[in-house]
């Protein structure tokens, strides 16, 4: 969410309790951990709380003796995993959003909770919730501003709003831009065809020096090397080149010559000399007649061949990987043979330039201007490992949010707006709700109002008092008013760029209210008070009391576990 937010106690387990971090605690972010920490302390009630001792600096820690139970929570507790399975779906689904899917969860459950506690029967609360996710639902709708896809401003404003907080403000500006070209290079009839943008690493050099490549780059590896040994003056470009695939290796096989011919004479080295020399050239031929100019091939390629091929004034590329080859297929229409002997020139494809290019001490070969589906190459570039890594997934995570704005819809005020304003058309409609119901369409609002009070808790600002101004705001007829955190002020979010794409919006909210929902009806989660609910005959309107028998006292906590 923000440099802040991230500092944000984690959640550690101690040994033999790794699984539920294994299961992406920490890729689900600090924030998520956080939550999923605070209901699981909620939830194990105050027997399980001497089990968990909160560590210094802010992390819980879970002990081996809590671990029994932590187990247990991972598989029987309802709640623990549909928090999880909200995080992972809004992760795989989406690719953003996992924060404002967590918190919302969490802060439906905590309302749930609330409400069992006034008397309010599960089936109420669904019901409630439920009507309140329609609305919210037609509501986003109505808040989404649609966008061009040639509209470069607004799209780096949306990938500038998926990175706030978690990259630099240099290194955003250089990379954003890429990422935008990338999407909008692809863009065909509103998709973004993300299968055509690959990228390539080049370690050295800051991520700031990352560049788009148009055509698909491939690291020559060590067939460069060869080559550059060569007494050969090979072309740097080639215009309307030939592209051969082949999966085989062009290699003499030399195991069986050794193991099979006993060299005894001067004469016979020279026959199997020429042997291998007629193999070499009868590969090479074998290219060179089919028409390419250039051969990627899977496995590896002798020197000899290389030169052979380099004389005929081919360039040759060996260890090409699998998926590189599928591309270079679809976009020059090249058919991979499995043996180079079966080579012709209908398996052949064609580029309409090659060019070789040398970044950073890399050896690059660049197809591009393909007749059948033109390809970019991102090259990734940085220090070590883990910047590039990090560097991969930032840039992944602002393409998912380009591709979600362009494709589905568009976007949504970002820094709270959006959900302000949902909060006070629920408030509104909630008037319109006859019976208890109305109660859990006014607890929706309040949750998605833990959106601005997170950001600006995070932002070191004062979260009631951001509310307030933000309601203040909405009420004065300013629907697009939110926090931007970068600057601490209440503005219009469409002005200052803060922009969010409403998939995922969307996908977080009902995330978050159809999660809320399976764990209130869920039997194994009993609302604890629900029992005292029906011996004093609360909510008689809405029946369905159920099998809610043989809880324990679980001391004023709203989860229970049963057994
Ligand atoms: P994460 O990506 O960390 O999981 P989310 O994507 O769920 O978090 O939430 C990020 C929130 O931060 C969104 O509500 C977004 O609108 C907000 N945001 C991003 N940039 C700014 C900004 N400059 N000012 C205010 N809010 C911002
Ligand atoms: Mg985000």
């Amino acid at each position: 969410m923000t440099q802040s937010a991230r500092e944000w106690p984690d959640t550690v387990l101690a040994d033999g309790t790794e699984r539920l971090r294994e299961r992406d605690v920490r890729d689900m972010n600090v924030t998520a951990g956080r939550v999923l920490a605070d209901t699981i302390r909620t939830t194990l009630g105050p027997k399980g709380m001497d089990k968990m001792l909160v560590g210094d600096r802010g992390k819980v820690v879970v002990t081996n003796d809590g671990a029994s139970i932590l187990d247990r929570l991972e598989i029987e507790h309802p709640a623990a995993q549909e928090l999880l399975r909200v995080a992972e779906s809004q992760r795989d689904c989406i690719g953003d959003g996992t924060t404002t899917a967590v918190v919302l969860a969490g802060e439906l459950l905590a309302e749930a909770a609330d409400l069992v506690e006034k008397g309010l029967h599960p089936t109420t609360i669904d019901r409630g919730y439920r009507l309140a996710l329609d609305r919210a639902r037609s509501e986003l709708a109505a808040q989404t501003i649609e966008i061009d896809p040639a509209d470069t401003e607004t799209l780096l404003n949306v990938a500038h709003t998926a990175v706030t907080g978690k990259w630099s403000d240099d290194e955003a500006a250089a990379l954003l831009e890429l990422v935008v070209e990338a999407a909008q290079s692809v863009e065909r009839n509103g998709v973004v065809e993300r299968r055509r943008i690959t990228r390539t690493t080049i370690p050295g050099g800051a991520p700031t020096d990352s560049e788009l490549v148009s055509g698909l780059a491939i690291d020559m590896g060590s067939s460069s090397t060869t080559l550059a040994s060569l007494d050969v003056d090979l072309p740097t470009r080639i215009e309307d080149a030939g592209v051969a695939l082949v999966d085989d290796q062009l290699t003499v096989e030399k195991a069986d010559a050794i193991t099979h011919v006993s060299v005894e004479t001067p004469d016979q080295l020279e026959r199997l000399a020429d042997y291998e020399g007629a193999v070499y050239r009868e590969q090479a031929t074998g290219i060179a007649d089919a028409g390419a100019d250039i051969v990627f091939c899977q496995k590896s390629i002798d020197d000899e061949v290389l030169a052979a091929l380099a004389r005929a004034g081919i360039l040759a590329v060996e260890r090409t990987r699998q998926d590189e080859l599928h591309k270079l297929a679809r976009a020059t229409g090249a058919e991979m043979v499995m043996r180079v002997d079966e080579l012709t020139p209908e398996h052949v494809g064609r580029a309409g330039r090659i060019e070789r290019r040398t970044v950073a001490g890399t050896h690059l070969a660049v197809v591009g201007d393909c007749p059948d589906s033109e390809q970019r190459s991102l090259l990734l570039r940085g220090g070590t490992e883990h910047v590039i890594a990090e560097t991969k997934r930032l840039i992944e995570n602002c393409l998912d949010d380009v591709t979600l704005a362009i494709e589905t819809d568009g976007v949504v005020p970002g820094g709270g707006a959006t959900e302000v304003a949902l909060a006070a058309t629920l408030r509104d409609a909630a008037d319109g709700v006859a019976g208890r119901e109305q109660l859990a369409v006014t607890a929706v609002a309040d949750a998605l109002e833990a959106i601005p009070r997170t950001l600006a808790a995070s932002a070191g600002l004062d979260p009631i008092d951001t509310v307030l101004a933000l309601r203040n705001r909405h009420d004065g007829g300013d629907e697009t008013a939110g926090l931007d955190v970068t600057t601490g002020q209440v503005a219009d979010m469409v002005d200052s760029g803060v922009l969010d794409p409403v998939q995922v919006k969307r996908h977080a909210i009902t995330g978050a209210i159809e999660a809320a929902t399976v764990l209130v009806g869920i039997d194994d989660v009993i609302l604890a008070t629900s029992d005292d609910e029906s011996e004093h005959g609360h909510d008689h309107d809405h029946g369905h009391e159920g099998g809610h028998g043989g809880v324990e006292a679980t001391g004023g906590y709203p989860w229970a576990v049963g057994h």
